[in-house]
C-alpha cells in the first residue's frame, strides 16, 4: 500500500458519486504503478454494475435542476473551476507524471490543453444561442434551441488522464448535462482531484461522477438506458465495439480510436526544423500520444540528409524519471506495454526493416525496475510490415522512403488510420494540395502535432473515429445537445377552420 492520496487522503483510489468518495467492501482492485520506478503506489477499485448504476442514478437525479439552471450561472461554476484548475495545475501534473510517466513539463502542457476547453465552456451562454426567423408564415415565427441530453458518459484512455476527460465533461456539463466519467485504471488519480475541484467550484452533487473500472464498468454504462450519450477515446478495436454497442442501445456516440500519424518531408523543407519536429513528435510522451508522429515519409533525397542527424539526436535523448527537470522522455506506462512495443520492434527486424537506433533493453541508472524503452528509429520500412500497419504507441519512428509527393500522398491515404498528419515543405502549392487531398481529420503544414485548439474540435477520419461528431469545440456542443425547433403563432381571435394540406408559407 502506498502513501495516502495527496488530495483525498484515501489509500486507494475509489469512486466519486453524488459529491463524495465512495468505496465498496470487497471490491475488485488493480495495482497502480509508478512507471519510472516499477513500484506499486496504490490500488484502484474496479466498479461493478451496481456502482455504475448508482453513479448514473445520481447523475439522473441531478439532471432536471442542473439543466434548468440558466446557462450563464452554469458558466459561473466553470469560471470558478477554471480558477481552481489554474491553482492546482502543478499538483495535477505531478499526479500524471507519477502514474503515467510522462515528463512533468509535458504533463503541465496536458493540463493546460484541458484548461483551454474549460475556458471554451465558460462561453456556453453564447454557444447555446439558437436561430430565429420572424414571420416564416404570416403571423408565425420559428426558432431553434439546443437542449441537453440528460446523463452522458465519458470513457477515457491512459495517455491523457486530465486532458481527454476535459475534452468532454466541461462542454457536456456547461450545456446542462450530468456526467459519469470512467477513466483509465492505469492512472485514475487526477479524475478524483478534478471531481473535488468541481465540487469546490460549486457544482451541485451528482452533476459530475467518477466510476473507476474496466470493461465491466463500461458494459454497465452501455447497458444503462439512462445514459443518453457516450464519448469514448481509446484504441480502435474498443472504439469500434463501443460505437456499435452504443448505437444498438440507441445512444448517441462519438468513439475516437487509434492512429498512425505520418509526416511527409519534402526535399525543399527546412531540414533543421524537420529534425526537431520529428524528434519531438515521435518521442514526446514516449510516443504514447494519439497525435505522435510514428511514420516519417521521406521524399527524394531527404533520407540521406536527415537520417544521420535523427540517429544522433535519438541516441542523445535524455530518458529519465519524468520528475527530473531535464528529462526529455519518461518510461512506458506499464510492463505489458513495454513488452508489446519490444515485440513490435522485434517484428520490424524480422521483417527486414533497417534498425538504426535500438531502444530495447534500455537501463536507467537508479531506476532499474522502471518500464524503459529508448528512442528507436527504423529506416526502409515497407507498407506490408507490422511496424508500418499497426499502432505501436511507443517511442518508435518508422521511416519510409518514397520518390515523390504523389507517392507520399498515396501512401498516407492508403493507411487504415487517419487521425493526424503533417507535411513539411516551403512550397505553397504542395502544402495546399496536401491539405485538400489528404485523408485525415487533422492536418499540420510545417506543424508536426496539429491538435486543434479548444474552439475548433478534435477528431480523425477512417479507423480513427467512429460516429459523426468530433470532440469539443462547436461539434462538442452539438454532440451534447439536441435541437428543438419551435414554431409559434398567437392567432387572432377569429376562427379560420381546420387546414388539411401541408402547411406552406402564406
Ligand atoms: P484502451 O482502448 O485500452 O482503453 C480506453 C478505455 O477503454 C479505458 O478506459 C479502458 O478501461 C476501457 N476499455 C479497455 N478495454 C475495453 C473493452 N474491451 N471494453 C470496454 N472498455 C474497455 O486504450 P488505452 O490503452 O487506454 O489508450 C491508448 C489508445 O488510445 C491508443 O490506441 C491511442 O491512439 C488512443 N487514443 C486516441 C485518441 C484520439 O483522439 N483518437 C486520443 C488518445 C488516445
Amino acid at each position: 500500500m502506498g502513501a495516502p492520496h495527496p488530495f483525498t487522503g484515501a489509500a486507494d483510489v475509489a469512486h466519486f458519486i453524488a459529491g463524495r468518495i465512495v468505496s465498496a467492501e470487497g471490491a475488485r482492485k488493480q495495482a497502480i504503478f509508478n512507471p519510472a520506478t516499477g513500484a506499486v503506489s496504490r490500488q484502484v477499485e474496479l466498479a461493478d454494475a451496481a456502482q455504475v448504476n448508482a453513479a448514473v442514478a445520481a447523475a439522473h437525479a441531478a439532471f432536471p435542476k442542473w439543466a434548468d439552471m440558466p446557462p450563464v450561472r452554469r458558466a459561473r461554476v466553470m469560471f470558478k473551476f477554471l480558477d481552481l484548475l489554474n491553482q492546482h495545475r502543478d499538483t495535477l501534473a505531478a499526479m500524471i507524471t507519477a502514474e503515467h510517466g510522462k515528463v512533468f513539463t509535458d504533463a503541465q502542457g496536458e493540463v493546460t490543453r484541458g484548461i483551454e476547453i474549460v475556458e471554451f465552456a465558460c462561453g456556453i451562454a453564447q454557444l447555446l444561442k439558437g436561430d430565429y426567423t420572424e414571420q416564416v408564415s404570416t403571423g408565425i415565427d420559428n426558432w431553434t434551441m439546443r437542449q441537453p441530453l440528460g446523463v452522458v458518459a465519458g470513457v477515457t484512455p491512459f495517455n491523457f488522464p486530465c486532458m481527454v476527460p476535459m475534452w468532454m465533461f466541461p462542454v457536456a456539463i456547461a450545456a446542462g448535462n450530468t456526467f459519469v466519467l470512467k477513466p483509465s485504471p492505469l492512472d485514475p488519480s487526477p479524475s478524483l482531484l478534478m471531481a473535488e475541484l468541481l465540487k469546490l467550484a460549486g457544482l451541485p452533487d451528482g452533476v459530475f461522477n467518477v466510476v473507476q473500472g474496466d470493461k465491466v464498468a463500461v458494459d454497465a454504462l452501455l447497458a444503462n438506458p439512462d445514459v443518453k450519450a457516450i464519448s469514448f477515446v481509446g484504441s480502435t478495436p474498443v472504439a469500434h465495439h463501443i460505437a456499435q454497442e452504443a448505437a444498438r442501445q440507441g445512444k448517441r456516440v462519438q468513439a475516437l480510436g487509434g492512429a498512425k500519424n505520418h509526416m511527409v518531408v519534402m526535399p525543399d523543407a527546412d531540414l533543421d526544423q524537420v529534425v526537431d519536429a520529428l524528434i519531438g513528435s515521435a518521442f514526446g510522451s514516449a510516443g504514447e500520444r494519439c497525435m505522435a508522429i510514428s511514420v516519417g515519409v521521406l521524399v527524394g533525397d531527404v533520407a540521406e540528409k536527415i537520417l544521420p542527424r535523427l540517429v544522433e539526436r535519438t541516441q542523445a535523448l535524455k530518458v529519465k524519471n519524468g520528475m527530473e527537470l531535464d528529462a526529455e522522455m519518461g518510461p512506458i506506462v506499464t510492463e505489458a506495454a513495454r513488452e508489446r512495443i519490444t515485440g513490435l520492434i522485434d517484428s520490424g527486424v524480422q521483417q527486414g526493416a533497417k534498425l538504426l537506433v535500438d531502444g530495447r533493453g534500455l537501463a536507467v541508472p537508479g531506476h532499474e525496475k522502471g518500464f524503459w524503452i529508448g528512442g528507436t528509429v527504423f529506416d526502409q520500412v515497407m507498407p506490408d510490415m507490422r511496424i508500418y500497419q499497426e499502432e505501436i504507441f511507443g517511442p518508435v519512428l518508422s521511416c519510409v522512403r518514397v520518390p515523390d509527393f504523389s507517392s507520399a500522398l498515396d501512401l498516407v491515404n492508403a493507411h487504415a488510420y487517419g487521425n493526424g498528419v503533417a507535411c513539411f515543405t516551403r512550397d505553397g502549392h504542395v502544402a495546399r494540395e496536401f491539405g485538400r487531398r489528404v485523408q485525415a481529420g487533422m492536418v499540420g503544414i510545417n506543424v508536426p502535432i496539429p491538435v486543434p485548439m479548444a474552439w475548433h474540435g478534435f477528431g480523425g477520419w477512417k479507423a480513427s473515429l467512429f460516429g459523426d461528431m468530433h470532440a469539443y469545440g462547436e461539434e462538442g456542443v452539438r454532440f451534447y445537445t439536441k435541437q428543438k425547433s419551435i414554431m409559434q403563432r398567437w392567432p387572432e381571435s377569429t376562427p379560420k377552420g381546420a387546414e388539411f394540406v401541408m402547411p406552406t408559407s402564406k
